[in-house]
């Protein structure tokens, strides 16, 4: 099933809790096959626009779309129409999400948790889908763990088996919101790895995340977010070497 690779079209979205404006007429092309690495403080907008993307949120202004297809809604004319509920849950899938505390299922081993939902949504069959799962822990280094259940991992393992399972749909897109800030220390280098080899696979990539280092080495493009708005962009080079606005300069003076 890899990789997925999208073209992801973030136009003019804006986003409102109450009069708070979390996202704020934020525009943003990710090209297939690319890694786009979004930075910034605590509360700048970073996780909701990860979720505007898998209409998790529904956004007040603006579209998003992935490979063409308005996310949530369908175009009649010059208006938007939301879908329904159930078109939103089988467009949700063409978006893997790993989050900071793996969500596994913990009352189901390695291997179920990865093939359950792809065999819920017609997918795969069960047996198709035990072999992909197999695949899919070879790419993150886990097949001896098929039978386990997730609290005899490490968090490391969890995360990487998480991605697994964030893969086993299919997606076109994966987003990561901060993966590693919830590991021990020793156990991030393993998890940014397997990001890093589905970035080498060209899988398109969205990663939120503190990782400053991570983001050098990995990210076709950065974008540095503060107050819903994005202040600036690039390639790694330009943001972290050479950042413009006064914001990005004072947080990575902090984090680096
Ligand atoms: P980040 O991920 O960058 O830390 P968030 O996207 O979580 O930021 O939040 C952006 C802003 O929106 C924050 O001010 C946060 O308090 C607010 N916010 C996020 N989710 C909700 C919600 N469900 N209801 C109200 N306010 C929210
Ligand atoms: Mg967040």
């Amino acid at each position: 099933p890899v990789p997925a690779r999208g073209l992801i079209e973030i136009s003019n979205v804006s986003k409102f809790f109450g009069k708070h404006k979390a996202l704020d007429d934020v525009s943003l092309t990710l090209q297939p096959g690319t890694v786009t690495v979004i930075l910034g403080p605590s509360g700048s907008g970073k996780s909701t626009l990860l979720r505007a993307i898998n209409h998790l949120e529904r956004v007040d202004e603006g579209f998003i779309r992935i490979d063409g297809d308005y996310v949530g809604y369908r175009r009649k004319g010059d208006k938007l129409y939301e879908l329904k509920e159930n078109a939103i849950l089988r467009q949700r899938i063409n978006v893997g999400y790993v989050f900071q505390n793996f969500n596994l299922f913990p009352h189901l081993t390695v291997l179920e948790n990865i093939i359950e939902a792809p065999v819920v949504h017609g997918i795969y069959s069960r047996a198709q889908a035990k072999e992909v799962a197999y695949q899919l822990l070879d790419t993150v280094g886990l097949r001896h763990k098929a039978d386990a259940y997730p609290r005899h991992l490490s968090g490391g393992q969890q995360q990487r088996i998480a991605i697994a399972r964030a893969l086993a749909l299919n997606p076109k897109v994966i987003l990561f919101d901060e993966p590693t800030s919830a590991l021990d220390p020793e156990l991030v280098g393993e998890v940014l790895d397997v990001i890093k080899g589905l970035a080498d696979l060209g899988v398109t990539l969205v990663v939120v995340t503190h990782e400053i280092g991570f983001a050098r080495e990995a990210a076709d493009q950065i974008v540095f977010m503060v107050d819903g708005q994005i202040v600036e962009q690039g390639n790694a080079r330009q943001v972290l070497n050479h950042p413009q606005h006064h914001r990005t300069i004072n947080f990575l003076n902090k984090v680096l």
